[in-house]
């Protein structure tokens, strides 16, 4: 049997239409990559204009990647880190991330995920309520359009529909709030200042009308990913924060995307004024070249935690991979290569001219409602008309036809979940000749997209 065929007998793939799967089989079969480049089955090349699924950063088969794990895997593949046993790497790596994170940190906790991450969290913030004694503050609140994951907690944190329906999601202690969207959210004639100003009020409402004693922790991503690469107001973050701080509610920041320099800056959270008591990094913490996540813990909230050991015992969570030494290697690897090679500033600037390619290509488009992102992270969301402001009637599916004739012209990009968006995300290594050539793929992939409409 050929690959495809295998492929489509057996492979049981995520986030697919499975009865469309089960009919035609793969679109596409990527058996090798370099740099901001992968090349199909039958032997062609695309730009990946997504870093995978926003995670490549250092791109493609970097030979420093390949030669740390070679080393470690030759040396230590794996020994775990239950009872207080360690190995070297992810000692090294917690000093590292604590030294990098935009506010004070104090321990790190590795999981596999940014899905199992965030489920830490979780149980992390029930813990710390249980051990201060008031276990009815347990609620949690997400944003409509936020990516937090899938597993039975994070998939209910995770505001889009798609990934509710048919799961029983989310969970009852969870609850949704607008997000800072402003094509779609804000009033019409509303500032900024002022559409922060009602989004915060918003919040201070649900948490008075749920009872601040149920409401334990906001998650945010700090510019949302997959929610439509959603950049919010100056403002927005410091007004929210100040609610939470009112009603002793902790916040998350879920830096998965955002984390490591994806925005021009090392993480999300000194774009827009976050000041988390709690982090959660995967993806580019590792490239993705090996599943790894962490949970950073600041002072606060550690000094709760160790009271539980009286309370509790051992401290009941943790997973067979967590601390895995392999894992830790590409960590700090690609770390290395990050900061030898200037990565982060080398994407502050080619975001720079990213946003201006975009706007000259697309800025006068009428199927083009909004331009936005920041760094190395963009989106165009389009609409049926921009005057008046209509979206699409059948979501998602235009941003779907423009992605797939994108990859026609050999560009790949992303339509995401109930938005007619695509975004960019590019490895942080990908040229200024290879971002001109994205947009182009992407603007031939938009007009045959309008083509398709009219015909
Ligand atoms: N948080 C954010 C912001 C994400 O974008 C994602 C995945 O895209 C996750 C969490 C979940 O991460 P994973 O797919 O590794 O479980």
């Amino acid at each position: 049997m050929q690959i495809e065929e295998l492929d489509r007998a057996y492979l049981f793939h995520p986030m697919t239409n499975l009865a469309a799967h089960e009919q035609n089989g793969p679109p596409l079969t990527i058996v090798e990559g370099h740099g901001a480049t992968v090349t199909d089955s039958n032997g062609r090349d695309y730009l990946d204009a997504m870093a995978g699924l926003w995670c490549v950063n250092v791109g493609y088969s970097h030979p420093e990647m390949a030669d740390a794990l070679h080393a470690q895997a030759s040396k230590l593949p794996y020994f775990h880190a239950f009872s207080s046993m360690g190995t070297e790497l992810p000692a090294l790596l917690s000093e590292r991330l604590i030294r990098m994170a935009p506010v004070p940190m104090s321990k790190v906790f590795f999981g596999n995920s940014g899905s199992d991450a965030n489920d830490t969290q979780a149980k992390l913030v029930w813990y710390y309520n249980n051990v201060l004694g008031r276990p009815e503050k347990k609620k949690i609140i997400s944003r409509r359009r936020g990516y937090h994951g899938v597993t039975v907690l994070s998939g209910g944190l995770t505001g889009l529909k798609n990934l509710h329906d048919g799961f029983d999601l989310p969970l009852p202690m969870i609850r949704h709030v607008r997000p800072p969207h402003r094509l779609w959210e804000r009033a019409p004639g509303q500032s900024d200042e002022e559409f922060s100003t009602a989004l915060a009020a918003e919040l201070e409402t649900l948490i008075l009308d749920e009872g601040p004693e149920t409401v334990a922790a906001m998650i945010a991503e700090p510019v949302m990913a997959a929610g439509g690469v959603i950049v919010p107001p100056d403002t927005y973050f410091p007004k929210i924060q100040e609610v939470l701080d009112r009603y002793d509610v902790l916040l998350i920041a879920d830096e998965v995307v955002n984390g490591f320099g994806r925005l021009g800056v090392p993480f999300g959270s000194d774009a827009v004024g976050m000041r988390p008591d709690l982090m959660t990094v995967a993806k580019g913490i590792t490239s993705a070249y090996v599943p790894l996540s962490a949970v950073l813990v600041s002072e606060k909230v550690w000094q709760v935690l160790l009271e539980g050991s009286a309370k509790y015992g051992s401290f009941g969570h943790g997973y067979t991979y967590s601390a895995h030494p392999l894992a830790a290697a590409a960590a700090m690897a690609n770390l290395d290569i990050i900061e030898r090679d200037g990565l982060i500033a080398q994407v502050a600037e080619n975001g720079a001219y990213l946003h201006e390619l975009l706007r000259a290509e697309f800025g006068d488009h009428p199927n083009v409602g909004e331009i936005r992102g920041k760094g190395l992270m963009a989106a165009l969301e389009f609409v049926e008309s921009r005057e008046p402001l209509r979206p699409f009637a059948a979501q998602g599916a235009f941003a779907t036809a423009v992605t797939l004739h994108s990859r026609e012209a050999g560009v790949i990009t992303r339509a995401l979940p109930e938005a007619d968006t695509v975004s960019f995300s590019p490895p942080f290594v990908t040229t200024r000749d290879e971002l001109e050539r994205m947009v182009v793929g992407v603007r031939a992939g938009l007009d045959r997209a309008v083509e398709a409409r009219r015909s």
